[in-house]
């Protein structure tokens, strides 16, 4: 075959293998976006483990009529313009890839209207390139449908609807505590599965994290609020007693963004070497800032994973701040040291 450009259509789909790659990620993108957007109450309604339907609603400042055909098309962003933007951007999202992709695998409706517009105007990329007048509440609503319907090798990779709604689950538990100031709703096959209030003060917070973690957290979780060298460490730890057979309550943050990080993780483990059997699993809900320009946000298509510019001090201030607090518990009389 002769080297040809490729259709427009067929890079976005090749791209949305790096964003898209089980209904999970659509909710984080298209709840990034209502976070960005500056939505104070988030509602996450899904069918069928998300393969059905997916249907994300917010009360965030909205998308201009006019602006709607490029905000489903690629590399079209309305957060950054230039280099110096990107490496102190603040925003969840930057890249302009996230609705172009979705819409390039699935049928993809995006319906928004700002404050002060008399209706809401929407666009249906797989339909028509053009925005038409609809029916809705100032805020976006983004609704996807057969999500791969059209790409059977993708398709074959998704599992059951039950085992998607678990990295569902996940996905919307990282982001609710992320922002503990936003009101966030889970809803699947109609029932309710989270309702979770705006946060006001630290109990709420707490309560917010319990739900999430388990009843039990409440009882074993440990405050942390550290900081040195220009960074600080916050959230909760939990007690070696409340450890895990499976690394599923493990929730990290940098710079308000969910993570997943080997330095960050391997720091928190090494805390707890001690305390805790080889197979078993912190619990934690950790979150640490620092200058956005110590960590690259861009060092993944998904924005999941970071680099930091000096991983050796974000590992050594992350052990000393756990070690710190887990001591703190081991000196408490009544705190049984559990294994
Ligand atoms: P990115 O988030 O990287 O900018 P996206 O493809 O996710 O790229 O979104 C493209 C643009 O559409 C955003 O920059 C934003 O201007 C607009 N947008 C998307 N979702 C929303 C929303 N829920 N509320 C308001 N604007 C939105
Ligand atoms: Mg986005």
């Amino acid at each position: 075959m002769p080297i040809q450009l490729l259709d427009n259509r067929l890079i976005s789909q090749i791209a949305a293998g790096e964003v898209v790659e089980r209904p999970a990620s659509i909710i984080k993108e298209l709840v990034e976006n209502s976070l960005d957007a500056g939505a104070s109450r988030i509602g996450v309604d899904v069918e069928e483990g998300g393969l059905r339907r997916i249907l994300i609603e917010d009360d965030g400042c909205g998308v201009p009529a006019d602006q709607l055909s490029l905000a489903v098309a690629r590399h079209a962003t309305s957060k950054i313009d230039s280099l110096d933007a990107l490496e102190a951007v603040s925003s969840l999202g930057f890249r302009g890839e996230a609705l172009a992709s979705i819409a390039s695998v699935a049928e993809l409706t995006l319906t928004s209207r700002v404050a002060g517009a008399d209706r809401a105007y929407a666009i249906s990329p797989h339909i028509d390139s053009q925005p038409r007048p609809a029916a809705g509440a100032p805020g976006t609503r983004v609704e996807v449908r057969e999500l791969f319907a059209r790409i059977p090798a993708r398709r074959k990779f998704l599992r059951a609807p039950a085992t998607e709604f678990k990295h569902i689950r996940h996905a919307f538990n990282q982001l609710a505590l992320s922002r503990f100031d936003v009101g966030f709703t889970l809803r699947h096959g109609g029932v309710e599965s989270a309702a979770l209030a705006a946060c006001s003060n630290d109990d709420n917070r707490k309560q917010r994290a319990a739900h999430v973690l388990g009843r039990e957290f409440d009882d074993h979780a440990v405050a942390v609020d550290e900081s040195a060298a220009g960074m600080r460490l916050t959230g909760w730890i939990a007690t070696p007693g409340f450890s895990r057979g499976q690394a599923d309550r493990q929730y990290s943050f940098v710079n308000g963004r969910p993570i997943r990080d080997k330095v960050f993780n391997h720091a928190v483990r090494l805390a707890y070497r001690d305390l805790l059997h080889n197979q078993r699993h912190p619990a934690y809900v950790l979150y640490l800032t620092l200058d956005p320009r110590q960590v690259d946000v861009n060092a993944h298509p998904a924005k999941a994973e970071v680099r930091f510019r000096q991983s050796r001090l974000v590992h050594d201030f992350v052990f000393r701040s756990v070690s710190r607090a887990l001591a703190a518990v081991e000196a408490r009389p009544h705190e049984a040291r559990t294994v």
